[in-house]
């Protein structure tokens, strides 16, 4: 093939991009990927899992030592916090990441051109880089542009004191009092990183709970242990504005009075990335939240143009970005291949963690469908009691005819790790009765969810 011909361009190396351009390949496509920024990876391994979650570990640690340690006999005198070193050794594990895909598209003969995607018309792309401008055909393009912050009215995002997520995870000093506008998982994520560090938290959320869209009764319950950890909730606090006034910043909301505080941290929620795209151009109309709008094959109404990952609708996961590019390429060259949503899970990485795949029982209450619930607190598991995380519970919920598993919601130690269990039980169709039967180690947290599976029968031997 010619130099700048492919056969797909993909816009966006991040898990939805990268992923599809190296299961494509691997079937056979000369495949290209162009990405604005120099790093590989997305927001995902640049300003989002990644960076949140080394920051998430090493604020744990912190938090541990000067916190918990003692309760075991291990003393330590003066922790201290050395931030530069902390925020330096979370660079190092995006740089290792990042280089990694790389080598990636190095090993799968990737083409990477680095610059701006614009699709000028189908099979054609402009790539704009800094000193020039190629043009490259193509008999596919796959958009894969990802989400941005969103923000709100009145809020003067200054880029520093007042900004979103990529700033979080950067501050050079602990916040003394840090605002997070909105309770969804950024929010709480980063405002644990910053409380356990030192600062005070206050995280404003317009609706009644936080963490929307997970189950109400875990939710409750993390929103307690949270507090036990001081974060500060303010509910039904509709934020109006924010501005940097002087040497401090202010924050003003509906429902609540206002907040002096020295950094507000914008997390209502992220946007689809459809900007200077050159979408317009086509007959391409988006839905009203901004997003592509595909098909099953993730095909857009345009011939040879199909969108993948946060830039369509569903769950904003890299997990569920990386499964959507599989499909994509796998369709593509198979005519095979879907994703299984009702199977991606979600976490979200607080101390506990929480997870949850499937439904909720608030969903299940509204579709009117008959389920069985069985719970299993992690106070009667004997691994959680070894690790001294013995707060929350395992939630399992069964369809009341077939005794099908409709939802898991886990809230405790390594929630995030054991969900994936229950994933591959709902994705192959499992019985709570399935799991109940399934020998599971001593001592793990992974016994917990078969005790969860024997209480949806009334016959647990642990509780
Ligand atoms: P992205 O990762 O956003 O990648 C899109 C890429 O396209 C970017 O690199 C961008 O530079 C590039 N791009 C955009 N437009 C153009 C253009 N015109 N030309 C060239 N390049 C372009 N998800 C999880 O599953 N687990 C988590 O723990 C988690 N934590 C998160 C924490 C934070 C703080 C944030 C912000 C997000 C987190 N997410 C998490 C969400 C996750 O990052 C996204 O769902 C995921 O990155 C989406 O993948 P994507 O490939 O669709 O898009
Ligand atoms: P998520 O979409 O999971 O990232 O969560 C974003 C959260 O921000 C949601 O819980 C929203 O209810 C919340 N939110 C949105 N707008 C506002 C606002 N003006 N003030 C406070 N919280 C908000």
């Amino acid at each position: 093939m010619e130099k700048n011909q492919h056969d797909l361009v993909v816009i966006g190396g991040g898990p939805g991009g990268y992923v599809a351009a190296i299961r494509a390949a691997q079937l056979g496509l000369n495949v290209a990927c162009v990405e604005k920024e120099t790093a590989l990876g997305g927001t995902c391994l640049r300003i989002g899992c990644i960076p949140s979650k080394a920051m998430l570990e090493s604020s744990e640690h912190f938090w541990r030592a000067r916190e918990e340690f003692g309760r075991e006999g291990i003393r330590i005198a003066n922790v201290e916090l050395d931030l530069a070193t902390m925020l330096k050794r979370k660079e190092q594990v995006v740089t290792t990441l990042t280089r990694g895909v790389d080598l990636l598209f190095k090993k799968n003969k990737i083409t990477r051109y680095l610059g701006h995607g614009r699709i000028e018309a189908p099979g054609q792309v402009t790539v704009l880089a800094e000193k020039e401008t190629v043009s490259v055909s193509t008999k596919h393009i796959l958009v894969a542009t990802g989400s941005k912050p969103a923000t709100l009215p009145g809020i003067q995002m200054d880029g520093d004191r007042i900004g979103t997520s990529t700033e979080a995870l950067a501050y050079t000093e602990v916040p003394k009092h840090l605002v997070v506008i909105g309770g969804g998982y950024i929010g709480v994520e980063l405002g644990s990183v910053w409380r356990r560090l030192g600062a005070k938290v206050t995280i404003l959320e317009y609706l009644d709970r936080i963490l929307f869209g997970l189950d109400a009764e875990i939710a409750a319950e993390a929103k307690k242990l949270l507090e036990k950890q001081g974060l500060e909730f303010r509910l039904g606090a509709r934020v109006t504005g924010a501005r940097v006034e002087g040497d401090h910043c202010k924050v003003e909301s509906e429902g609540s009075e206002p907040i002096q505080c020295d950094r507000v941290l914008v997390a209502v929620g992220r946007a689809p990335n459809t900007e200077k795209l050159g979408l317009e151009s086509l007959p391409l109309e988006l839905h009203k939240k901004g997003f592509i709008p595909v098909n099953q094959k993730f095909a857009t109404n345009v011939d040879g143009i199909y969108a993948i990952g946060d830039v369509i609708t569903g769950p904003m996961l890299a997990h569920k970005a990386e499964e959507e590019g599989i499909a994509f390429a796998e369709q593509l060259l198979t005519g095979f291949d879907h994703v299984n949503y009702d199977a991606i899970a979600a976490v979200v990485y607080t101390q506990p963690e929480i997870a949850s795949v499937g439904q909720t029982e608030e969903q299940l209450h509204e579709a009117g469908k008959e389920y069985r619930k069985g719970v299993c607190p992690f106070r009667a598991n004997a691994r959680a009691r070894t690790l001294g995380q013995v707060e929350g519970f395992i939630k399992i919920l069964a369809d009341s005819n077939t005794d099908r598993i409709l939802g898991v919601h886990i809230l405790g130690a390594h929630a995030g790790d054991l969900i994936n269990e229950a994933a591959a039980a709902i994705s192959f169709g499992a019985s709570s009765e399935d799991l109940a039967r399934t020998c599971h180690v001593h001592p793990t947290l992974g016994e917990g969810l078969r005790e969860a599976a024997l209480a949806v029968a009334g016959r647990t031997i642990n509780l």
